[in-house]
C-alpha cells in the first residue's frame, strides 16, 4: 500500500523542525551570510533538540530515526537556511560511510560520542584535482607496522576546522584503481594535519568549507573502515543515505523561494493589478508548486525505499538531480517574480539563488546523477 501521510511522529518532528527554523534560524540566516559566522550556537541547540546526527542507529546512542525522519528536518532547515542547515547536515554525511561500513567497535568509539556531547565531523574525499573522478585522488596511506601514514591534500571540505574526527577516502594500493582505495577514521588533532583558510563561496557562506592537508599522519589500523580496497564501496554507499537528505534541504530551500514571490506577487502592483495576476507570474509560480511536490515526493521515495532496507542508489540520483534543479530553478524565478528588487541584498530571494547553486554541485554534480541514472537504465538492459 502506498500512503503519501506522514506519521503522528513524523508530523510531530516536522512541528519540532519548522519551529525551530522559523525562530533560531530564518531570523539568523541573513547575518550568517552577510558575516559568514559559523553558526556554532544555531547547531547546539539543533543537536540538544535531537535535530542532528539523525542516522545514528538507537544501539550507538541514536535516535533511531529514518531517513525519512531526516528528509523531514533537512527540509524544515532547509527553509530557514541552506546555510546553516549544510552545517547541521555535514555530520550525517561522515557519520553515513561509518554506520554502513564499521565494526561495532569503531561505531561505539566515534558514533557514540557524537550523541554524548556536541561534536562535528568532515567527510573527506574531494582533491584539488578529483571530485567527480573519485578514483583520481592522490592521497596515500601506506601501511607501517599496525599503523597507516595518510599524505595528501583534500579539498572542499565541509566543518574542515570544526570537527573532532575526519573520514578519509586514500589509496593502500594505487595499482589497483578504485580498487585499491581503503577509508579511514583519522581524529582531528592528529599531528600532521593543517586545515586550510575559510573559502569564501557564493552562497551557504556561513558553512565552514577548506582544504585539509595530511602530511605523514599517523593513524591505528583500527581506524581502517573496512577492509583495504573496500574503500570506494563504503565511501560512495554513504551518498544512498546522504543524498535523499540534501534533496530534502533543497525542497526547503525551493518551498521558501516559492513563498516569498507569492507574497510579493500579491503586494506587487503593475498595470494596476497585482502582478500574479499577470498569466506569467501566475504560470512561474505554478510551475515552482508542481515541481517542489514532484521533487518531495522523489526524495520521500528514496529515503522510503533506504529505509525498507532496498536499494535506492537509482532514487536516490532522481531525488538529487531534480530538486537541486528545481530549487534552483525556483530561486532563480522568484527573483525574476521580483523584478529588480529581487537583485538586491535587501531582499531574500537573491540569497536563495546564490544559495541554491551548490545542490547541482556538491555530493555528485546534476552531470554525475545523470550518469548514475543512464548507466541504472543501460545495466539493467544488458
Ligand atoms: C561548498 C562545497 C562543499 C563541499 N563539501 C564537501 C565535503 O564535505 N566533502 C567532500 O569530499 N567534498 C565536498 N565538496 C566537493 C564536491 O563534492 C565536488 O566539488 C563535486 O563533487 C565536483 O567535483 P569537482 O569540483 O572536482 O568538479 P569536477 O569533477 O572537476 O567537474 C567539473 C565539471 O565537469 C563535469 N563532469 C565531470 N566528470 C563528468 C562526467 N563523467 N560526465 C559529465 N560531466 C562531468 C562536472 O559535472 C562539472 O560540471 C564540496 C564542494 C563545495 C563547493
Amino acid at each position: 500500500m502506498i500512503s503519501f501521510t506522514l506519521s503522528d511522529e513524523q508530523k510531530q518532528l516536522q512541528q519540532l523542525a519548522r519551529d525551530f527554523s522559523q525562530n533560531e534560524i530564518a531570523t539568523k540566516a541573513a547575518h550568517h551570510d552577510q558575516t559568514g559566522e559559523f553558526p556554532e550556537e544555531i547547531l547546539k541547540k539543533a543537536w540538544e533538540l535531537g535535530l542532528m546526527n539523525h542516522q545514528i542507529p538507537t544501539e550507538y546512542g541514536g535516535l533511531g530515526l529514518t531517513c525519512l525522519d531526516g528528509c523531514i528536518i533537512a527540509e524544515e532547515t532547509g527553509a530557514g537556511c541552506t546555510g546553516i542547515g549544510t552545517a547541521m547536515e555535514a555530520n550525517m554525511l561522515a557519520e553515513a560511510p561509518v554506520i554502513v561500513g564499521a565494526t561495532d567497535e569503531q561505531k561505539k568509539r566515534f558514533l557514540t560520542p557524537m550523541m554524548h556531547e556536541f561534536q562535528l565531523a568532515a567527510y573527506c574525499v574531494t582533491e584539488p584535482a578529483a571530485g567527480s573522478d573519485v578514483a583520481g585522488i592522490k592521497t596515500v596511506a601506506k601501511k607501517v607496522g599496525n599503523d597507516y601514514v595518510i599524505t595528501g591534500q583534500k579539498m572542499w571540505i565541509t566543518s574542515a576546522s570544526k570537527a573532532t574526527w575526519f573520514f578519509v577516502l586514500a589509496y593502500t594500493d594505487q595499482t589497483k584503481g578504485h580498487k585499491g582505495l581503503s577509508t579511514f577514521i583519522v581524529p582531528a588533532n592528529s599531528p600532521g594535519i593543517e586545515v586550510g583558510k575559510k573559502e569564501i563561496n557564493m552562497g551557504q557562506r556561513c558553512s565552514d568549507t577548506r582544504a585539509i592537508t595530511f602530511n605523514e599522519v599517523k593513524v591505528s589500523e583500527a581506524n581502517r573502515v573496512g577492509k583495504e580496497g573496500d574503500g570506494f564501496k563504503i565511501a560512495m554507499a554513504a551518498f544512498d543515505h546522504s543524498r535523499p537528505i540534501v534533496a530534502a534541504a533543497a525542497v526547503g530551500l525551493a518551498r521558501s523561494a516559492m513563498e516569498h514571490a507569492v507574497k510579493y506577487s500579491k503586494e506587487r502592483t503593475s498595470f494596476g493589478v497585482p502582478i500574479y495576476k499577470h498569466q506569467a507570474i501566475a504560470f512561474m509560480i505554478a510551475d515552482m508548486a508542481k515541481d517542489i511536490e514532484a521533487a518531495r515526493l522523489l526524495t520521500w521515495l528514496a529515503a522510503s525505499k533506504i529505509d525498507n532496507g532496498e536499494r535506492n542508489t537509482l532514487q536516490a540520483a532522481y531525488a538529487k538531480t531534480f530538486a537541486a534543479d528545481t530549487a534552483m530553478k525556483v530561486a532563480t524565478d522568484a527573483v525574476q517574480v521580483f523584478g529588480g528588487y529581487g537583485f538586491n541584498t535587501e531582499y531574500p530571494v537573491e540569497k536563495l539563488m546564490r544559495d541554491a547553486k551548490i545542490f547541482q554541485i556538491y555530493e555528485g554534480t546534476s552531470q554525475i546523477q545523470r550518469v548514475i541514472i543512464a548507466k541504472e537504465i543501460f545495466d539493467r538492459q544488458k
